[in-house]
């Protein structure tokens, strides 16, 4: 049967030509060479989606090889062909955007709209490094002896490993080989157990757009561990960029350590999104909505924590519940809904957890607390009130379809509030006063600050963290950085 009629009965999906049950390895369908599988499974429904091959240390190791091999020539294409190529892999992700859209809802629970939009915003990674694949330009230095001549030379760094998450199963897979592919290198993916569908057919179109075999390979696999130590200790990795959560990125690092990869790490957040009694109320209600329940709560930029000034707490606290109250909660593949199932019942007893630790220390529950009627792995979007610094939901980060809102007197009170986690990633504050738009921005600790916005992430923009929420930038000019060595060449004896 196909993944299609199974979930939908006689409505036959879009998406059905772009499933496939194999991980890719030198451009072919492979299995593992154990011959396990793994199911990719519906959070909606929890219906088993497809099965696909459960890979171990020595399949990882063959689609290193192979993407070594692919490296000695890929490399030395011209940038304007690869250029071309990686046009072509976007033209070719675009024209299957309800397609792309479809699966990733399917295997992550995404709402189908969101789903929509992040087809064109991991499209957009391409294209704009497509672009940038044709400016990486050395330069030559003024030298301090008149008998030498100094030349920098930026070349790839070879062969990179990708390990993605669930949670944007398509941008954090462009983002990453996007760089990696434009300016030479060869990549492996391992992309998360969860959301296998997205990467395959990625990787499919990607031979289609006429990306030779061997430059984008994916190992599938049921947990990270045993793939993941082989791509941090194999000496032909030269770099691993990683996007998931703190611990497993703390221990890819270590692991990286023996070999001196370079690492770029996305890791978790604890954002902070604060209403200052200027505000423009609304704006902020619909941008703080906007933050925190995107994807059902669970990016590592969604607002952890709202910190809104006592003036403004009744109006913003009001205005905000009653948003909050008519997000509709459903299957993602429904076009009416907000709110999809969070990722697997794990998930979901931790979000409770959270809940009830904030509510055993005296927080209130102005909408939502427990899961929903529906059943399985939704939870109803939930606001607390009267959180405090004490309470796990000021310093877990939640990842789930929960806003804890905190009170506060003054700047310097917020700006403390704010910093006071190991995380860095986004941020967000909501103002109409220059000077304390300006102060405020400048004294918070974190790789990124929304000013009078809740959505910051595009393709041109640095996206990354300080303190533990990671190392690195992708996106932007910045993003090939990682992803090039730079050599020095001085020429003497003139
Ligand atoms: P999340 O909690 O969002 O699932 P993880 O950090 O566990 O975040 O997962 C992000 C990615 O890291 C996934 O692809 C997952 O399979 C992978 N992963 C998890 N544990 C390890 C590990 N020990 N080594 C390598 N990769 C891992």
């Amino acid at each position: 049967m196909t993944l299609g009629l199974l979930l939908y009965g006689n409505w036959e999906m879009s998406f059905e030509h772009l499933v496939f049950h194999k991980a890719w390895v030198n451009g072919q369908w492979t299995e593992s060479n154990s011959g396990k599988t793994f199911a990719v499974v519906d959070p909606a429904s929890g219906h088993e989606l497809a099965r696909v091959p459960d890979l171990d240390a020595q399949d990882t190791r063959n689609a290193i090889n192979v993407a070594d091999q692919a490296f000695k020539s890929w490399k030395n294409q011209t940038a304007k062909e690869r250029f071309q190529l990686l046009k072509n892999w976007h033209q070719l992700i675009i024209d299957n955007q309800p397609a792309l859209a479809e699966l990733m809802t399917m295997e992550s629970g995404k709402p189908l709209t969101e789903s929509m939009d992040e087809v064109l915003y991991g499209a957009s990674f391409i294209e704009w490094f497509a672009e940038q694949g044709k400016r990486i330009d050395g330069d030559v230095i003024q030298t301090p002896s008149s008998d030498r001549r100094i030349i920098t030379l930026k070349q790839p760094v070879g062969v990179c490993a990708a390990i993605t998450p669930w949670n944007f199963p398509l941008a954090m897979i462009t983002r990453k080989c996007a760089p990696a592919l434009a300016v030479g290198c060869t990549v492996v993916i391992k992309p998360a157990e969860a959301t296998p569908l997205t990467a395959l057919a990625l990787a499919k179109l990607a031979q289609d757009a006429g990306i030779p075999d061997g430059v984008v390979n994916v190992v599938t696999a049921s947990h990270g561990k045993e793939v993941g130590e082989e791509l941090t200790r194999n000496p032909i990795i030269k770099k691993i960029s990683f996007t998931g959560s703190t611990p497993v990125g703390k221990l890819l690092m270590k692991q990286s350590a023996d070999t001196v990869k370079k690492v770029s790490m996305e890791l978790g957040g604890n954002a902070p999104f604060i209403v200052f009694d200027d505000a423009d109320i609304d704006a902020a209600v619909q941008g703080a909505v906007t933050s925190k329940y995107r994807n059902t709560g669970q990016t590592c930029v969604c607002a952890n924590r709202i910190l809104v000034q006592e003036g403004v707490y009744e109006e913003f606290v009001t205005k905000f519940a009653d948003a909050v109250s008519n997000l509709a909660v459903g299957p993602g593949t429904n076009p009416d809904v907000a709110i999809g199932p969070v990722i697997n019942q794990a998930a979901l007893n931790k979000i409770q957890g959270l809940v009830d630790d904030a509510l055993n220390r005296g927080a209130k529950t102005l909408v939502g607390g427990t899961t929903h009627e529906l059943g399985g792995n939704f939870f109803q979007p939930t606001v607390l009130a009267g959180v405090t610094s004490d309470m796990r939901v000021a310093k877990e980060e939640i990842f789930g379809p929960i806003a804890p809102v905190f009170t506060f007197k003054d700047d310097q009170e917020a700006i403390e509030l704010a910093n006071d986690t190991e995380f860095g990633l986004a941020s967000y504050f909501y103002s109409n006063n220059l000077p304390r738009v300006w102060k405020v921005a400048e004294q918070l600790e974190y790789g990124m600050v929304g000013l009078n916005v809740g959505i910051i992430a595009n393709e041109v923009a640095p996206f990354g963290g300080i303190k533990e929420s990671g190392l690195g930038r992708e996106g932007s000019k910045y993003g090939v950085d990682d992803y090039l060595e730079l050599k020095y060449m001085c020429l003497g004896g003139l």
